[in-house]
């Protein structure tokens, strides 16, 4: 490793938070076991909230952020992983408390990383991301809850998002009949390229019209949180589960307590930062396997590390389609 490398540096002063992409001397790098050359990042809706100076999400500066990347092993101290070893780390409050994936290199713990899964390649495991290992969490929680195939619908919302839109083709893959909701009338045909079987428009979900609506969905996977997942909860079929994993359009959780105790529907947390390894390693694995290729072509799209700084505007505005992959090295 040469003794700088580029790195998109945030710093706070007087309140505000400046972003910019620079050189930063090696040993800047914050402590850690194990030292990756990084390939990709991901920008997600956290990563937009840091690089703006939002929500407290960045705790110290200056900090690098990025949530997630993936990258080779250059040098270790850890007998899990050698030089050369292609390896994928989201969460653990990367990006926000450590150095995260917005450099050419990153200096972590071993115990955070994930073996690149056999059949992925780097840039492929970037355009799934945080993004897309959220909606297998999601799914898994789901599955564990008894879903499965039968032809009863399954809910996405913030369906043209990263986490929603990999959400909808990974259920879609699976054979399940997907319904999207969006608020945006120009997604419609993405989403049914992605293998939504309906779009529903997101403002009806929101409405209020009583603690229970129509039974419909078999399950759900909600990206948005606020307003939305009450009206997801009262429209669940008996016994069903929502997997609540967002928040894009706000915190407090509006509902009743009628659709838990009529109907045992079930509202289930998900969490990617803290999700054990054994865990991550199911959910690469079936992401591997079970999302076909062809949809990151659709849902990924690569940008050079600079395009960080616009584009996080852009993702807090949803203006942002599908998940963007930062090529650190461009
Ligand atoms: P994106 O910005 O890519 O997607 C969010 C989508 O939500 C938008 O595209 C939009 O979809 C919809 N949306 C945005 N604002 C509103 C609003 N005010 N009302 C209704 N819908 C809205 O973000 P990500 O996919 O990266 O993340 C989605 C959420 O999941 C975020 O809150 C993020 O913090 C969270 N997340 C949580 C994780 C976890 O571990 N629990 C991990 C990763 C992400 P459309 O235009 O189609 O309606």
């Amino acid at each position: 490793m040469a003794d700088t490398f580029t790195a998109l540096i945030l710093e706070q002063h007087n309140n505000q938070t400046s972003a910019e992409v620079r050189s930063v001397p090696r040993d800047a790098l914050p402590a850690g076991d194990v030292l990756v050359r990084v390939a990709y990042s991901g920008l997600n809706y956290k990563d937009g909230l840091a690089i703006r100076g939002k929500n407290k999400v960045v705790r110290s500066y200056p900090m690098v952020p990025g949530i997630d990347f993936v990258g080779t092993v250059e040098e270790s101290a850890s007998p899990a992983y050698a030089p050369g070893d292609a390896v994928i780390l989201t969460g653990w409050g990367v990006g926000e408390r450590h150095w995260g994936g917005m450099a050419q290199y990153a200096r972590v713990k071993s115990e955070w990383l994930v073996p690149l899964p056999d059949g992925l390649t780097p840039r492929d495991a970037m355009a799934i991301g945080t993004a897309g290992f959220t909606a297998m969490l999601s799914l898994l929680a789901l599955e564990e809850r008894g879903l499965a195939p039968d032809g009863r619908e399954v809910l996405v919302t913030g369906a043209s998002g990263g986490v929603g839109s990999l959400a909808v083709a990974l259920l879609a893959a699976l054979g399940y009949s997907v319904v999207a909701s969006t608020g945006r009338a120009d997604a419609h045909d993405y989403l049914r390229a992605l293998g939504a079987k309906e779009i529903i428009d997101r403002t009806p979900l929101t409405a209020e019209s009583g603690p229970m609506g129509s039974a419909r969905w078999a399950g759900a996977i909600d990206t948005v949180g606020g307003a939305t997942l009450p009206g997801v909860i009262r429209t669940l079929a008996p016994n069903a589960s929502v997997a609540a994993c967002g928040n894009a359009g706000g915190f407090d959780l509006p509902t009743s307590v009628l659709p838990f105790i009529l109907r045992g529907v079930n509202l289930l947390g998900i969490n990617s930062l803290d999700t054990p390894l054994e865990r991550r390693k199911v959910a690469w694995g079936r992401l591997a396997r079970e999302l076909p290729r062809d949809t990151l072509q659709r849902t990924a799209h690569v940008v050079p590390l600079r395009e960080a700084i616009p584009l996080a505007e852009q993702i807090l505005r949803s203006q942002v389609r599908g998940h963007t992959v930062i090529d650190v090295n461009a």
